[in-house]
């Protein structure tokens, strides 16, 4: 990682602003059509909202501009009152695929780089440090593994470590890029209780995702996306066949039921990760 991106904002939160605003935001990398294109949202402190949508749709993008690791186009991006960039309330956790899960380095020693995050570059941790990272180690239940190396963890261990990451950096939004994806239920369900215990401490909590069925179940609204956004809102209001249409398209069959169920099937290449 740069210098630079240990180099965190950590302005006084503008109390009435949103935790997260975007207006009129548009990404390009290099092809002609943006990533995103105009998206305007705002998030509210301590709820837990799911971003859904296609292989393609723009989801980890989303995430990075908020991260402040990618720039938009256009458009302004405001996280608590303030530009995008760096802030420290923010834990941001990659997809597994993009983290090099061969690094020598233990548990224990992850959750303290959200400290570092926090104490600066030049400062040994101390007491205190320790004693918050082994706390948070506690909440996501990892206290015994704290000294295994990272690799050694399964998958869904693994996305709890990065949570205990986050809580070790007092987080206040956590950013998860499909922590879900490729984890079996009861592992999924390990990371459900630790996000429940998150909404005590009125964390907000934006998470992507392949899998509309838990989105729908386990999050206050959805953010169904395809470049552009589709819609955002509770899950009734956002999974019409309409709007499920419009972001999958061809990749996707809906079937309305006799009982006015809503069946969907993903018919969009699974495994196909970026
Ligand atoms: P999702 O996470 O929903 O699968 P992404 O945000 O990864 O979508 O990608 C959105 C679009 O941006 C895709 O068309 C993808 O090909 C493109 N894209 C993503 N990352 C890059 C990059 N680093 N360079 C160029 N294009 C990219
Ligand atoms: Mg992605």
């Amino acid at each position: 990682m740069p210098l630079t991106g240990l180099l965190r904002k950590t302005e006084p939160h503008v109390l009435t602003a949103p935790v997260v605003g975007f207006a009129h935001v548009t990404v390009h990398y290099n092809g002609s059509e943006p990533a995103l294109h105009d998206i305007s949202f705002q998030l509210v402190a301590g709820e837990r909202v799911a971003i859904v949508g296609p292989n393609g749709a723009g989801k980890s993008t989303l995430l990075k501009v908020i991260a402040g690791i990618l720039q938009p186009s256009a458009g302004s991006v405001e996280v608590y009152g303030h530009g995008a960039g760096g802030h420290i309330c923010i834990g941001y956790v990659p997809q597994r695929t993009q983290v090099d899960w061969s690094f020598p380095v233990t548990v224990v020693d992850v959750v303290l780089m959200g400290r570092v995050a926090r104490m600066g570059l030049f400062r040994h941790a101390g007491r205190r440090d320790w004693q918050v990272a082994a706390e948070s180690l506690v909440q996501v239940g990892l206290a015994d593994l704290a000294e295994r190396q990272i690799g050694e963890l399964s998958g869904g261990q693994q996305q709890r470590v990065f949570i205990a990451r986050a809580l070790a950096q007092e987080a206040e939004l956590l950013l998860m890029d499909e922590p879900l994806t490729g984890l079996d239920a009861p592992s999924q369900e390990a990371i459900f209780t630790v996000l429940d215990a998150l909404r005590d401490r009125r964390m907000t909590v934006l998470v992507s995702t392949h899998d509309l069925h838990l989105a729908a179940e386990r999050f206050d609204r959805l953010m169904l996306l395809k470049r552009r956004l589709v819609g955002l809102g509770p899950p009734a209001e956002v999974l019409t066949p309409a709007n499920l249409r419009l972001a999958y398209g061809a990749q996707m069959t809906v079937i309305q039921t006799p009982e006015g169920a809503l069946v969907v099937e993903d018919i969009c290449c699974e495994g196909h990760e970026r």
